[in-house]
């Protein structure tokens, strides 16, 4: 008997569940990988930074497992739009939602709203060339800009903002993103923390990077770090990230001209506009703090950061889908710890454990959702779930891209790539379609 099974969401977390089904059913597994993007991979394509290129390698992997016979791509088919949860439930034996969290979490402070505040989903979505955010307008005239958040996506973000166009030119930064960044007028980039280097969620390499840019030199200041022996109770991994910090505090700032400042013991209190400034964002005003208990708590100690761009790095969230249970409190879609949202639907991915860990960490999810589908569902109800997929679109006249299209796309990118960049992403539904013939 035929097992049929959709992924909704062709990123990492969808590409190692259908990877785990292949591994547990073999060829009696029938997958279609749903995407609302004709273009497959999700944060590898648009939330990887574009200068980390052997990040992005995995892809390879994703494509051996698309180019398999029981492995299908559905792209340009938004679940929710273009066909329902309730309607995929009944043609197929098991769906699985792996649509991430592509959600910016509020700030939740007064003048969160003002032009010049974006969260980063956006920003990095800009850079990256997602078709969302395409005609997103950046603020880059002010010699400022604040950087909310102590993880990675915020040293992501600084890195971007900080380097120069012969730097970012060899990355597959979108054309738009360089164009604007060329004319960049921001000098000053302050990373904010509210609470201290310890705490900070950066990994060792994404710290160790802001040492070794040509035009931007990293600040740390002295009296934010605890002592030297405290050092001694952290993970070697993160002992060593906070080695690079400790480094920041010493090294002579030399004579480049911009700096990234960490701002630790920072909490955001509110985005201030200039008066008859049209309303933009001139400053973020941040409040010192005190850990207790590992938490911040505000001293009432008020410093204004003079910034035209403040980007929220501080989390993200899942979408809600018609007819799929939804746990605001959580962010995502409610499930059991095997990824089960109710026998038949499950998440896996961000969409099941929030906005955490690297791209590997999404694999041992995929196993998780196959041990929950295979104890739930047993030899399926067979049938041709894709078959009945494909009918219900055409009926609607949605345009699909498959597997085959994606690889025209993905070939006229790397034709059309500047020299020394690895392609040129088309940024644009309308121009993906075209280059497909779709
Ligand atoms: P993250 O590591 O969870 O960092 C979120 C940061 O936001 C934390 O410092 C948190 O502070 C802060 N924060 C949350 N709410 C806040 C608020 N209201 N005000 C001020 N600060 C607030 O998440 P992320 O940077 O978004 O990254 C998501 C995941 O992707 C992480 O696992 C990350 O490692 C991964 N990633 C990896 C790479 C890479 O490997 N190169 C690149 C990008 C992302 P508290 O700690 O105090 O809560």
């Amino acid at each position: 008997m035929t097992l049929n099974i959709a992924i909704i969401g062709a990123g990492p977390a969808g590409y190692y569940a259908a990877e785990a089904a292949l591994k547990h059913w073999g060829g009696t597994a029938r997958i279609d990988i749903i995407d609302r993007l004709p273009t497959p991979y999700g944060l590898i394509r648009a939330g990887v930074a574009p200068d980390h290129q052997s990040i992005k390698a995995v892809t390879r992997r994703y494509e051996a497992t698309n180019l398999g016979a029981n492995v299908r791509f559905v792209g340009n088919v938004l679940v929710g739009r273009d066909v329902s949860v309730a309607e995929l439930l009944g043609l197929y034996d098991a769906v699985v939602l792996s649509v991430g969290a592509p959600h910016d979490k509020p700030i939740g402070i007064p003048g969160d709203d003002l032009p010049g505040v974006i969260g980063s989903a956006a920003f990095v979505g800009w850079y990256n060339g997602h078709p969302d955010f395409a005609d997103l307008q950046v603020p880059l005239s002010h010699h400022g800009a604040a950087i909310i958040g102590n993880g990675n996506v915020a040293i992501d973000c600084a890195r971007i903002l900080a380097k120069t166009v012969p730097e970012l030119a060899v990355s597959d930064i979108a054309q738009h993103a360089v164009d604007a960044l060329s004319h960049s007028a921001i000098r000053d980039i302050h990373i904010i923390g509210r609470r201290g280097p310890h705490q900070a969620s950066f990994t060792t390499k994404e710290a160790g990077e802001l040492g070794h840019l040509e035009r931007a030199h990293p600040i740390v200041r002295p009296g934010d770090l605890p002592p030297l022996e405290a050092d001694a109770a952290l993970e070697p991994g993160h002992r060593k990230m906070v080695t690079h910090l400790r480094g920041f505090a010493q090294a002579e700032r030399g004579d480049k001209p911009g700096t990234i400042n960490f701002e630790f013991f920072r909490r955001p209190v509110a985005v201030e506009g200039a008066k008859g400034g049209g309303g933009k964002a001139e400053r973020l005003i941040v409040e010192t703090t005190r850990l207790e208990d590992g938490k911040a708590v505000g001293t009432g100690e008020l410093h204004a950061i003079p910034c035209g761009l403040v980007i929220a790095c501080i989390g993200y969230r899942t979408g809600t889908i018609d007819g799929v249970p939804y746990a605001p409190e959580l962010g995502r879609f409610p499930c059991d710890d095997n990824g089960r949202i109710f026998p038949g639907l499950y998440a896996s991915g961000w969409a099941r454990r929030g906005p955490s860990g690297t791209i590997g960490t999404n694999r041992p999810d995929g196993f998780a959702i196959v041990d929950a589908i295979a104890s739930d569902i047993g030899v399926g109800k067979g049938g041709d779930a894709g078959a009945g997929l494909d009918a219900l679109l055409a009926s609607r006249g949605v345009g699909v891209t498959d597997f085959a299209h994606w690889q025209r796309i993905d070939a006229a990118e790397i034709a059309g790539a500047r020299p020394g960049a690895p392609r040129e992403k088309l940024v644009r539904v309308a121009d993906m379609l075209a280059v497909t013939g779709a």
